[in-house]
C-alpha cells in the first residue's frame, strides 16, 4: 500500500531523513520507534505531503504522490500535539476531513455518532473543545483522522500525554478498531510497551535511518546493533 524509497529531508546541512526505504501492506500496523530527533514526525509529514522531499519517493497503491497536495492522498494523519480545531465543537473536527470531500450531510452527522461511540465519546459532538480533558481531545483527534476513512491511517505519538491506565487501555481498543476497520497504520511512539502491544511490525529509527525492523518479538529478540539494543533497554 506505501512504498517509501530513499526517502530524504534535510534542514540545512543535517538530514532529518537519509534515504529512508520502507514498505507498508494493506492492513499491516507498523509501529515507528527511535529517540528524540530521529526522524519519526518528519516521515509521517513526508508520507502526508506535509514535508516536501528532497530525494527519493513516496509510492500509495503504486502512484508516486509527489506533486499530489496533503488533501488528495488519501491518508489520515494525527497530529502529535493534536492539533483539534479550537473554534469548532467536537462534532465540526470529526466531520472537518468528510466535509472537504463533500460528503452529504446525513451521512456526515451518522459518521461523526458512529466515530465517537467507537472512540469511546458517545453523544459528545455537541461539546466544545476547550471544556475536554487530554486524553478526550486525544480522542477526537483519533475520529478526526478516522473520519475520512484514509486508506492509510498514520498517528504521531497518539497516546502521548495520557497516564498508564488510559494509555493500556486505548492501545486494546485501538488494535480492535483497526482490526475491525481494516485499517492500514503507520504510528511514531516512543514507548515499547505499545509499539509491541500494537505493531504486526516495528521499525526503529536512528539519525534519519532505519536501524532495525522486523516483528516486535524479533526485534525484541535479536536487536541488530548495540544501537537498538541499548534504545531497548538491554545493558550491552
Ligand atoms: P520526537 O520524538 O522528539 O518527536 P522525532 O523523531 O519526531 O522526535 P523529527 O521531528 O522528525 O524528530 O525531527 C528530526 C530532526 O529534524 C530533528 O533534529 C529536528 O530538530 C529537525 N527538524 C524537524 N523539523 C524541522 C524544521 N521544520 N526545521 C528545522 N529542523 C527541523
Ligand atoms: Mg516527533
Amino acid at each position: 500500500l506505501l512504498r517509501i524509497a530513499s526517502a530524504t529531508v534535510r534542514f540545512g546541512d543535517r538530514a532529518a531523513l537519509d534515504g529512508v526505504d520502507l514498505d507498508v501492506a494493506a492492513h499491516e500496523t507498523v509501529c515507528v520507534l527511535g529517540p528524540s530527533g530521529s526522524g519519526k514526525s518528519t516521515l509521517l509529514r513526508a508520507v502526508a505531503g506535509l514535508q516536501p522531499l528532497d530525494g527519493g519517493r513516496v509510492l500509495l497503491d503504486g502512484a508516486d504522490q509527489a506533486g499530489t497536495p496533503p488533501h488528495r492522498r488519501g491518508v489520515g494523519l494525527m497530529f502529535q500535539d493534536h492539533q483539534l480545531f479550537p473554534q469548532r465543537d467536537v462534532g465540526g473536527n470529526v466531520a472537518f476531513g468528510p466535509r472537504m470531500h463533500k460528503v452529504p450531510r446525513a451521512r456526515r452527522d451518522r459518521r461523526v455518532a458512529e466515530l465517537l461511540d467507537l472512540v469511546g465519546l458517545p453523544g459528545a459532538a455537541g461539546r466544545e473543545v476547550g471544556t475536554l480533558s487530554g486524553g478526550e481531545q486525544q480522542r477526537v483527534a483519533l475520529a478526526r483522522a478516522l473520519a475520512p476513512e484514509p486508506r492509510l491511517l498514520m498517528l504521531d505519538e497518539p497516546l502521548g500525554q495520557l497516564d498508564r491506565s488510559l494509555r493500556e487501555r486505548l492501545v486494546v481498543e485501538l488494535r480492535q478498531l483497526f482490526g475491525q476497520l481494516g485499517t492500514t497504520v503507520l504510528a511514531v511512539t516512543h514507548d515499547q510497551g505499545e509499539a509491541f502491544a500494537l505493531a504486526d511490525r516495528v521499525v526503529v529509527m536512528r539519525d534519519g535511518r532505519i536501524a532495525q525492523t522486523g516483528t516486535p518479538l524479533a526485534v525484541w529478540q535479536q536487536p541488530a546493533s548495540e544501537f537498538v539494543a541499548r534504545f531497548l533497554g538491554f545493558d550491552t
